[in-house]
């Protein structure tokens, strides 16, 4: 027996003859992982009085963040839009908190008119735009510093953010004189700092280093007089996107019991998380129908009816997600998995072994619950795929 063959026998549970039913390609969510996923998450952090804000970028299907604002969690929000969203689906606006390193002044009016907890500011003149449209509301804006803690998070490049060389945040080197700016922005009120190093990080000894960096930035900050109510670490915490059937829950245990032993949190103090990936990615599939099998002169090819619209992660990144053939248990073969787009880069995965499909077998493309339907395109005039949980099929 080989380990592909072992890694065939391990499929996720789908209710067949409902996913039949629906119109491919789709998103499928399942609700029972995922509220299992959010109540391992929120006990972990309760243990420690932390407080985790949802990227909502990771994944805004409505029915989703609608599941993740009803187990107590806060928003992270990246856009005007985002803040809306996360509203609408029920996050208290006092647990939003909103990023980005060109928010416009239409945003930060939504933002401002909701009264979020908080903006993480990553530029001076955002803090003056910042200032000057909380004013004009007559309002004071809290807001925390994004700094940039240059620590590696070992991770793709295109996900690694918290490098000097990375457009977000201010630089350590600048603190000081970003905090004696603020002391003059009177409808501005400091009240943390904030850090997010990276996406899809499994080595956890990476948030070491960055709570080294923090501790360091605290007492510096201390020494100015300045005291900070919140520190907010990010998100960034990886999924098992070869295992998803037997590693379907992210080790939220020992990403909190990192910060839990290596940052020292002042008196009265509070941390913040935003954890993204590690809340949607693993309850999510791509259910996609195979249209046609093609024999190549080298390679056989499962053409399939989704494509890089519907989840660009593997064109974007080189990311794995594990395919399995859903309604078949024939012998395996190997196959090139695509999609129809007219793109080179159109491929799921090359080499992919699968038990043999026909024309009319199900895929389910796993783990993509993250990132997926969210970065979807109409590119080709496709159909944006559709999300249905579990519970509505
Ligand atoms: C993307 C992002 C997150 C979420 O990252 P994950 O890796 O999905 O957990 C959190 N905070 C900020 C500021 C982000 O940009």
């Amino acid at each position: 027996m080989n380990y592909n063959f072992i890694k065939m026998n391990t499929k996720g549970n789908f209710p067949i003859d409902k996913l039949k039913k629906v119109q491919t390609p789709f998103y499928y969510y399942d609700v029972e992982l995922l509220n299992k996923t959010l109540d391992m998450l929120m006990s972990e952090a309760n243990k420690y009085g932390f407080c985790p804000h949802y990227a909502m970028k990771a994944n805004a299907n409505a029915k989703v963040t609608a599941l993740i604002a009803k187990k107590g969690l806060g928003a992270d929000c990246v856009s005007g839009n985002e803040v809306s969203a996360a509203i609408a689906a029920g996050f208290p606006a006092d647990k939003i908190v909103f990023a980005g390193v060109g928010k416009t002044d239409k945003e930060i009016n939504t933002a401002l008119d909701a009264n979020i907890f908080c903006f993480n500011a990553e530029s001076i003149p955002e803090l003056e735009v910042i200032n000057e449209l909380a004013a004009a509301k007559g309002k004071v804006a809290s807001v925390e510093l994004r700094i940039n803690p240059n620590v590696d998070a070992h991770t793709h490049a295109y996900i690694t953010t918290g490098l000097n060389e990375n457009k977000f945040g201010f630089s350590m080197d600048d603190l000081e004189k970003v905090i004696n700016l603020i002391k003059g922005l009177k409808n501005i009120k400091l009240i943390g700092l904030h850090f997010h190093i990276g996406s899809q990080i499994t080595d956890l000894g990476c948030f070491v280093p960055l709570c080294e960096r923090i501790n360091a930035l605290q007492d510096q900050v201390e020494a100015m007089g300045v005291k900070l109510e919140n520190i907010n670490v990010g998100g960034g915490l990886g999924i098992d996107y070869e295992n998803p059937n037997t590693n379907p829950i992210p080790d939220f245990k020992t990403y909190f019991s990192q910060f839990a032993q290596h940052l020292k949190l002042r008196n009265g103090q509070k941390l913040h998380c935003e954890p993204g990936r590690s809340v949607v990615a693993q309850c999510g599939s791509l259910i996609t129908k195979v249209t046609y099998v093609k024999k190549g002169k080298e390679k056989q090819f499962a053409i399939v009816d989704g494509g890089m619209t519907d989840l660009i992660r593997p064109a974007l990144y080189q990311a794995y997600h594990k395919i399995e053939a859903i309604t078949t248990d024939s012998a395996v073969e190997t196959y090139d998995v695509v999609g129809p787009i007219c793109e080179s880069s159109d491929v799921f995965q090359k080499d992919c072994k699968l038990n043999g499909v026909k024309r009319g077998d199900l895929l389910a493309l796993r783990s993509a619950g993250a990132y997926g339907e969210i970065m979807a395109s109409r590119y080709n005039l496709r159909e944006l795929p559709v999300g249905y949980l579990s519970t509505e099929l």
